[in-house]
């Protein structure tokens, strides 16, 4: 059978499209592996009606809402390979099995890449966090502390500091120029120009930050901008086109959520900045209904 759309990845961004679709009574599949970017997180923050609920039952609720549609299917797997095929695309399971749709939304998702650091890991989503819009009123006036990682390191220092007092570790990079101490010096975020060699306490808990000479710094939470790399090869494989994020590339796409490959849409954290859930599954209504209306006035 051919699919209306195969949209891969049903997390935030895909099961928002795939939801528009099947209340146009569409056939669409999602294929998803079962790993959405905030696993690591207890609850989930900020998202409309849905403050505090737990990341899987958001997903879970998703799914079950849409599975009611007879238009839907589920794949609970991974893509491996996708191209064009017969006027539209092929996408290949692994283990092999082929299915076909005539446009293909892309809403896999981002990986984080994080540094290692002894005792970083085990906290990340808890006490090591990527955003305090997500996270930070938990820690509300407690210490806080900033790695830097990337240039958008030092920005992230100066609005941490709403949250509560504020270390930026330099971890062994280049001194700031005049200017960006001086921007630190305004929020009143501490500079700390040491190597960080590891995170210590009971974790998740944080008891502090253990520096190259010695000193452990007290802090409740550590946060960094953490490069992100696409979960998947596919966006490459089809020719789309990327564009350059403080995080890392992204897929480039126009205001209907379409790539620069006909047919091929892409919503979510791999298709914008800024990025939360929110604005995942914004993307994914109007990929949706762009992939709807594609069906409708493009024909195929
Ligand atoms: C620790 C942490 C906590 C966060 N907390 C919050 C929060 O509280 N509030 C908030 O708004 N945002 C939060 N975020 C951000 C939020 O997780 C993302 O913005 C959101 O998950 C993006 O949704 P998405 O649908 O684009 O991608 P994802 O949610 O990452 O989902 C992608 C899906 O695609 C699947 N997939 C990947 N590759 C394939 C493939 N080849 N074949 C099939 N399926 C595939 C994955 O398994 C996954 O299910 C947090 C992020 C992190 C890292």
């Amino acid at each position: 059978m051919r699919h209306d759309a195969i949209v891969i990845g049903g997390s935030f961004a895909g099961l928002s499209a795939a939801m528009q679709l099947a209340r146009a009574n569409r056939r669409v599949c999602v294929i998803d592996s079962g790993s959405p970017r905030n696993r690591f997180a207890v609850e989930s923050h900020g998202f409309f009606g849905r403050d505090g609920a737990r990341p899987g039952q958001m997903i879970d609720d998703a799914r079950r809402q849409l599975a009611v549609y007879p238009g839907v299917s589920f794949v609970d797997g991974e893509a491996i390979q996708a191209g064009a095929d017969e006027g539209g695309y092929a996408v290949t399971l692994v283990g092999g099995a082929r299915l076909l749709a005539r446009k293909l939304m892309l809403a896999f998702g981002l990986e984080d890449l994080l540094p290692d650091l002894p005792g970083l890991a085990e906290r990340w989503g808890q006490t090591v966090l990527h955003c305090p819009y997500c996270h930070g009123y938990e820690f509300l006036d407690r210490p806080q502390g900033v790695l830097n990682i990337l240039p958008i390191s030092i920005h992230q220092a100066e609005v941490i500091r709403d949250w509560g007092p504020t270390v930026y570790f330099l971890n062994g990079g280049p001194m700031p120029d005049d200017a960006a101490c001086a921007g630190l010096a305004a929020r009143n975020v501490t500079l700390e120009a040491a190597p960080v060699v590891g995170l210590e306490g009971k974790a998740p808990h944080i008891a502090g930050v253990r520096l190259a000479d010695g000193r452990l710094v007290e802090i409740a939470v550590l946060y960094l901008a953490t490069p992100t790399r696409l979960r998947s090869a596919i966006a490459e494989q089809l020719g789309c086109a990327f564009e350059d994020g403080p995080f890392g590339k992204v897929i480039a796409t126009d205001a209907a959520r379409m790539t620069s490959v006909p047919g091929v849409y892409a919503a979510g954290d791999i298709a914008r900045v800024p990025q939360n859930a929110t604005f995942a599954s914004a993307d994914g209504v109007q990929a949706g209904m762009s992939v709807h209306q594609a069906l409708i006035f493009q024909g195929t």
